[in-house]
């Protein structure tokens, strides 16, 4: 789950890293108001959950509180596209106001959980700012990497050697290093998936000193940690998600829309995994990823077919389900019902095993719906793919297939 840049922030101020004053508003009169309270320069952030707003005309300079009102009607009510948005892009319905500082340079400082080393990456550049992308893929070499062992911790040297290492002032060492040991604090007691400053802004603080401050801040959580950060929990923003991953969110399934053309209902994340490769061996793609979560009872399955079959460019449906604790008769009369309430016709193939499979076959046999039941993993994913291509043959015209 993410949240947006002001929500961050203020974690980011509760932690001690240094962030600008800022305000933020939902209405251009709320911004005018602002603007006068903060006084000076300032910039006007649209705030969506993506990154590459600035690019994409999210922020804005401005220097009185009615160009700051201008601004934010501008932005407010709008649905802004970044490169991080896709095409369908994000509403934005606050804005950010923050004191307009100089910067004389800009840093990036991440931190991420590198689940093949099973450890948090702290990730640090010298050149930050709005193109990190494009330093990662041309010059590797300027993007700096420490993997984090979770026992130990992160440690002031390594950060003291990372500052070194992509061009902090020695005088800024100190700060950048209770920096970096804040925003570990915040990653590990907050149950964090990625934490992100890009830039940390090298500027002068109010005494005309260099200074060093996050001038943005993304937040990410890990969503099956979230039962015990309920602070955090609250600060979703369900107009941020994609509506079919939002919807499955609210039904407590574990999905992600993906490109593909066969949709897959499974109960456990690694029998999910295997049903995708399952998929994708017989020449298939996989149009979304599903977990239901052990116990699902006929409503969590008859759920998950419908967001499934709402999910565009789906040609096919493979159900896999091995019952342990769940009972897959319950599962099958969920996807009985889900396949009532829709009248299209596409091929779904259903491969029940375990607690109460006898009962679920029948079910499925005695329902009159056009389901086909495969006796294993392999056969339904080969059987699936086999439907969807005769179906594709019967919609083209005769001898296309040829
Ligand atoms: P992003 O494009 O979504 O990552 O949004 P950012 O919050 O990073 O803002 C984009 C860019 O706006 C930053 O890289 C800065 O160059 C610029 N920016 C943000 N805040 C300020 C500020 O207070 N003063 C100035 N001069 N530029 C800023
Ligand atoms: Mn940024």
């Amino acid at each position: 789950m993410n949240i947006h840049e002001y929500q961050a922030k203020e974690l980011f101020r509760q932690y001690g890293i240094p962030v600008p004053d800022g305000l933020t508003a939902a209405t251009p009169e709320e911004a005018e108001s602002a603007a006068l309270r903060l006084g000076g320069p300032l910039v006007v952030k649209a705030q969506v959950q993506a990154g590459g707003r600035g690019q994409a005309g999210g922020v804005k300079l401005v220097r009185t509180p009615p160009e700051a009102g201008n601004a934010a009607a501008a932005l407010l009510g709008r649905v802004l596209r970044t490169r991080q948005t896709g095409a369908a892009g994000k509403p934005v319905h606050q804005v950010l106001l923050e004191k307009a500082l100089d910067i004389s340079h800009e840093y990036y400082l991440s931190l991420s959980i590198d689940s093949a080393a099973e450890q948090v990456a702290l990730v640090a550049s010298g050149e930050g700012g709005m193109d990190i992308e494009e330093v990662a893929a041309g010059r590797p070499e300027r993007i700096c990497r420490v993997n984090i062992d979770p026992f130990i911790g992160l440690r002031a040297y390594q950060l003291l050697e990372l500052a070194g290492a992509i061009g902090i002032p020695p005088s800024l060492k100190r700060q950048f290093t209770s920096i970096g040991l804040a925003l570990y604090r915040l990653f590990t007691e907050k149950d964090c998936a990625m934490l992100e400053i890009n830039p940390l802004a090298l500027v002068e603080n109010g005494e005309g000193k260099p200074a060093l401050v996050a001038l943005d801040a993304k937040a990410g959580f890990d969503a099956g940690a979230l039962f015990r950060q309920p602070d955090i929990a609250a600060l979703r923003d369900r107009a941020q998600e994609p509506p079919l991953e939002a919807r499955a969110f609210d039904a407590g399934l574990n999905y992600v829309s993906l490109k593909g053309n066969i949709g897959c209902l499974v109960i456990g994340a690694g029998l999910a995994m295997a049903t995708m490769d399952a998929i994708k061996l017989f020449g298939g793609e996989p149009g979304n990823f599903l977990d239901c979560g052990s116990n699902s009872k006929t409503e969590d399955s008859r759920e998950a077919f419908e967001i499934i079959l709402a999910e565009p460019g789906i040609e096919g449906i493979l159900v896999n389900v091995f019952g342990g604790i769940t009972q897959t008769d319950l599962v099958a009369a969920g996807v009985i019902e889900a396949l009532r309430r829709h009248r299209e016709q596409l091929p779904v193939v259903v491969r029940l095993e375990g607690t109460g499979s006898a009962e679920a076959n029948r079910l499925l046999l005695d329902s009159g719906l056009n389901v086909q039941l495969a006796g294993s993993l392999t056969e339904g994913a080969e059987m699936i793919m086999k439907l969807v291509a005769s179906q594709k043959g019967r919609k083209s015209r005769p001898g296309a297939m040829l």
